[in-house]
């Protein structure tokens, strides 16, 4: 059975280092496909001293030579997108519909990196005092750190890498464990496109690796998304060894609908952003609060077209796959039965599903609660599943209520055909990326991703102007060239003429 190994200065690290495994699952089928090698210090500590020696010449590579080679991966990435799609459906589950979505979205951000000679143009001023200039400078960190969840293994590092890699940095990658062939097949990608070897290094592992990223002094920044206690661990962590970090958490997103939406168009969005992907998205919709007497139909039009959804093995066009392990599948089953007792109203139950797979797929059918509260574990709790709760209040206020007292800021939407209540709800509301009739509200790569409180540790989002800030420091430089005018001593603080 082939390991996957990790990829350190351009080559794949040799299988002798003997260390521990994991096992790689397709969880359409069950199977166990491929090992894992799970990095030891010592591994760890030679990509970061690859992507250390490699630093200086990268960040002195021009920025028209750093731009082709964006160019040149963006090409071939378009021209073959259809393999790294294939490998996300099949480590992943999801459809590979989605996968191939996911691919275009990271690709996206490769595109907004090919501009980066215009992103770092600095500022200057003339005569800021006589014949004294000012201009200013973004220089990259050095080796940087991006640790990835098992839920979008490329895009959620392509939010990264390429901006941190245009910048002048060099990049250790450390993907999921439960996913991890779309990163060597991305590292392979940027060889072909002629970035230098030790730009783009991946280890793959699981704690350990991380805890050495975080503790290793060439490491300048982190890039983390995941759960919310992990982002917290790291985003400790790593800010106490004195690096930039940028930890991305969980979520639990709200869907408001308002009395006065188009309630087909509601439950359109309400079943794609609830179901898509089987739920594992940190932007998908889990509590949808429906606002002043519409329940009853807005729920009956759910489940009618949630019936429809094909369930199966993604390679098979179906709506929606597996999840990613059975130990998964099985934690969001319990959280089936503990809404169940908890006396929330079960209208679809995804334990009993019939899957288009061969095998013995981590499937679990789309489940639908009406009548949830806000103690319930159903409600407080990110699932990470296809289970979508319906919460009633009579008002929008007490619908606002709930979101911003809820511990999570990441993703959220109103459904409504009223433009005084929707302009209402973005100015009130308290996170950070807001749909207006939009179920996933993902910005474009020239803006910035990124939620509030518990769905972010740190002050950047990703890539867009803050993407290129994270990744740069700021240098401000005061120049003036000397004639005979300017000589004499003064021991005052240099003031300005
Ligand atoms: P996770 O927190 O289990 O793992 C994320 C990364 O951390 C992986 O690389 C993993 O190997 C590593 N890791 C796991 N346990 C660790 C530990 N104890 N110490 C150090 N490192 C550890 O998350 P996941 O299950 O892979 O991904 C799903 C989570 O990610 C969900 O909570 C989801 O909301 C979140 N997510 C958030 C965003 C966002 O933009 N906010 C995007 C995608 C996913």
């Amino acid at each position: 059975m082939q390991t996957v190994q990790h990829w350190i200065n351009g080559a794949y690290a040799s299988p002798a280092d003997g260390g521990r495994t994991a096992d790689v699952t397709n969880p359409a089928t069950g199977k166990v496909s491929a090992r894992v090698a799970l990095a030891s210090t010592a591994v760890v500590n030679q990509a970061v001293q690859a992507a250390a020696e490699t630093f200086p010449a990268w960040r002195d590579t021009s920025l028209t030579r750093r731009v082709q080679i964006l160019f040149n991966f963006r090409e071939l990435l378009n021209a073959r997108k259809g393999e790294l799609a294939a490998i996300i459906t099949a480590e992943h589950g999801k459809v590979l519909d989605d996968a191939l979505g996911e691919v275009s979205r990271g690709q996206e951000v490769v595109e907004f990196a090919c501009g980066i000679p215009h992103l770092l143009k600095g500022g200057y001023t003339e005569n800021a005092s006589t014949k004294v200039d000012v201009h200013s400078v973004r220089q990259p960190l050095g080796p940087v750190a991006i640790i990835s969840p098992f839920n979008f293994p490329a895009m959620v590092p392509m939010w990264f890498f390429p901006v941190a890699i245009a910048t002048g940095n060099t990049v250790v990658l450390k993907p999921s464990e439960k996913d991890p062939t779309a990163a060597n097949w991305i590292a392979e990608l940027w060889k072909e496109a002629g970035l230098p070897d030790g730009v783009f290094n991946v280890v793959h592992g699981d704690k350990e690796a991380v805890d050495t990223l975080l503790d290793h002094p060439d490491i300048k920044s982190v890039s983390f998304v995941g759960s919310t206690p992990i982002a917290q661990y790291v985003y400790q962590k790593g800010t106490a060894a004195g690096k930039r970090v940028q930890a991305l958490g969980g979520a639990k997103n709200h869907m408001i609908v308002l009395p006065d939406a188009d309630l087909d168009l509601a439950a359109d969005a309400a079943v794609s952003a609830g179901f898509g992907s089987a739920g594992e998205r940190c932007m998908a919709i889990s509590a949808l609060v429906a606002v002043g007497g519409i329940a009853d139909e807005l729920v009956a039009k759910i489940a009618e077209r949630t019936r429809t959804l094909r369930i199966g093995d993604g390679l098979r066009g179906t709506d929606m796959g597996p999840l990613v392990t059975a130990e998964h599948r099985n934690k969001v089953a319990g959280y089936i039965a503990a809404g169940e007792s908890a006396g929330a109203t079960v209208v679809l139950d995804g334990r009993h599903v019939e899957a288009d797979a061969e095998g013995d797929g981590f499937f679990l059918g789309p489940t639908l609660f009406d009548n949830v509260t806000p103690e319930m574990s159903i409600y407080t709790d990110e699932i990470f599943g296809p289970v979508l709760s319906v919460v009633r209040t009579e008002t929008y206020d007490e619908a606002l209520g709930l979101i911003n007292a809820n511990p999570y800021g990441n993703g959220t939407a109103i459904f409504t055909n009223d433009g005084g209540a929707a302009r209402r709800f973005e100015n009130e509301i308290e996170v950070g990326m807001v749909g207006i009739n939009v179920p996933i509200p993902v910005p474009m790569a020239y803006y910035s991703f990124g939620g509030w409180k518990n769905s972010l540790f740190g002050d950047s989002h990703a890539h867009g102007a803050e993407g290129v800030h994270f990744f740069t420091r700021g240098k401000v430089v005061t120049t003036r060239w000397l004639d005979p005018s300017h000589g004499g001593l003064n021991l005052g603080f240099p003031q300005n003429a």
